[in-house]
C-alpha cells in the first residue's frame, strides 16, 4: 500500500501520525509520508486514513 496525504486538505491536526509515526510526519503543519513501505506490515494506514477529519489520506493498492 502507497499512503498519500493532499497537502492542500491536509490542516496539520497530527492524527495520522500519533496512529501510524512510522509512516506520517507533521512538518510546519502539513502531513509528509517519510516511509510508505512502513505500513505494509502493520495496516496502520488504513486506521489513518479513517481517522483523518478532512479525509486528506488515501491510500493507493
Ligand atoms: S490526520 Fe489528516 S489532517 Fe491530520 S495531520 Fe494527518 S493528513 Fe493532516
Amino acid at each position: 500500500m502507497k499512503p498519500v496525504v493532499d497537502e492542500e486538505l491536509c490542516i496539520g491536526c497530527g492524527n495520522c501520525m500519533e496512529i501510524c509515526p512510522a509512516v506520517f510526519q507533521v512538518v510546519d503543519g502539513k502531513s509528509k509520508v517519510i516511509d510508505p513501505d512502513a505500513c505494509d506490515y502493520a495496516m496502520c494506514c488504513e486506521a489513518a486514513e479513517e481517522n483523518c477529519p478532512v479525509k486528506a489520506i488515501s491510500i493507493a493498492k
